[in-house]
């Protein structure tokens, strides 16, 4: 037999379509003739040229995210961090000033203490739950503020309504990082946010096996240049996390529902527990920004529960090991329950007088909660309690 050349590949004719959308790996796509190729290049005809531009799977993913914040145009990069990346360096010079809030994601306020500023784009963080605060960080050449609407790790609510009126009326764009709270608490395109971003690795992806981001934009002049920033930089996602996330989005909405439900119980049950000092929910009435969650998000508390033991780190200590089925991990959104330490993961770099200002102390933990049956889950609480109050 002669051989044959391959490629490009044929996929077989099929008058019935698939129910769910096929992985698509290829790098490159084939185009019949320059003339073709140039009419996709001047938005004549719609197509993929090559992988780090855009491929089907994070098209495909990112239509779903832009339908759950009600935008379109938005995109999907390799991780939450390129969204805020794409953001924070795709669309920011040298001499602008950046206002973030003081309780951002901790690679986020990184990149407001470490990268931006050597870059030339000066910043200044300030506690977004009090709109007063960010009106005296702001400058004339404030380019943007980057908040997001409940903070890590004490529950704090931003005021999104009053940052969205004083960013219109000084003309800075407004960003906010919507992971914790998600689309079914808050819309902030509805309060007025410029550009929304996600961790899709978290609570919409949901499974812990994805690494992604999403950003959109109102205006589709940021947009484009936040596109063609993340291309050049090659920010791009990879098709398998992205149709890893699109299945893992399709039960989004029942597992925010459940895992909320169960916080809120943990919350409660928490609080009513010897050797627990603290219980921070946000649509608890001990929580100081109680009212503002209940019309911000509508009265959803979310999935995420702090509290601080009585004690310090032997306490600490003696409530991960005890809690056992409890995975002791930095991360959030996953169908399993999930906690961390601020003062030995996220806030570490912190000295305990900084972390003491912020209210986190050794005993302070936070938890995302997951999916388990609810009655295993306190039990798990109760072993950790129990332990921690002997230790
Ligand atoms: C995890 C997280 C990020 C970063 O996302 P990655 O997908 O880990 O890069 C950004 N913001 C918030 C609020 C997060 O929780």
């Amino acid at each position: 037999m002669k051989p044959t050349i391959q490629r490009p590949v044929t996929i077989p004719d099929s008058l019935s379509t698939p129910v769910i959308t096929p992985i698509m790996p290829s790098v490159v796509y084939a185009s019949r003739t320059p003339d073709e190729l140039d009419s996709q290049y001047e938005g004549r005809a719609s197509g993929y040229t090559y992988a780090r531009e855009g491929h089907p799977n994070a098209s495909v993913l990112a239509a779903r995210i832009d339908a759950l914040e009600g935008v379109s145009g938005g995109i999907v990069l390799g991780s939450g961090m390129a969204a805020v990346t794409a953001v924070l360096l795709g669309l920011t010079k040298a001499g602008d000033h950046v206002v973030g809030g003081d309780q951002l994601y901790g690679r986020s306020l990184r990149m407001m203490a470490e990268d931006l500023p050597r870059l030339g784009i000066t910043t200044t963080l300030a506690d977004v739950s009090d709109v007063e605060a960010v009106e005296a960080a702001f400058r004339p050449e404030t380019r943007m503020v980057l908040i997001e609407v409940v903070s890590n790790p004490t529950l704090r609510l931003a005021d999104l309504d009053g940052i969205a009126a004083l960013c219109k009326s000084k003309g800075g764009l407004l960003v906010v990082d919507n992971t914790f709270t998600t689309p079914l608490a808050v819309k902030p395109f509805e309060h007025g946010a410029d550009i929304v971003l996600h961790s899709v690795t978290k609570l919409l992806a949901g499974h812990s096996d994805a690494t992604l981001g999403w950003v959109a934009a109102k205006d589709p002049e940021l947009m484009q240049r936040m596109n063609v920033f993340a291309v050049t930089t090659g920010m791009t996602a990879s098709p398998f996390d992205c149709w890893l996330a699109e299945r893992g989005l399709a039960t989004f909405p029942i597992r925010f529902q459940r895992a909320q439900e169960t916080a809120k119980r943990l919350a409660d049950h928490l609080a009513g527990q010897a050797g627990v000092a603290k219980v921070l929910y946000p649509t608890r009435s001990d929580h100081p920004d109680m009212s503002r969650a209940q019309s911000l998000l509508q009265g959803q508390g979310g999935n995420m529960v702090s509290f601080i033991l009585d004690g310090g780190r032997a306490q600490a200590n003696a409530f991960a090991h005890a809690a056992k089925g409890i995975a002791f991990a930095p991360t959030l959104g996953d169908v399993g329950t999930t906690l961390s330490h601020p003062a030995s993961s996220s806030h570490r770099a912190l000295t305990p007088e900084g972390r003491a200002a912020l209210g986190i102390t050794e005993g302070f933990f936070r938890v995302s909660v997951g999916l388990e049956d609810p009655e295993a889950l306190l039990a798990c609480f109760d072993d950790g309690l129990s332990a921690a109050r002997s230790a």
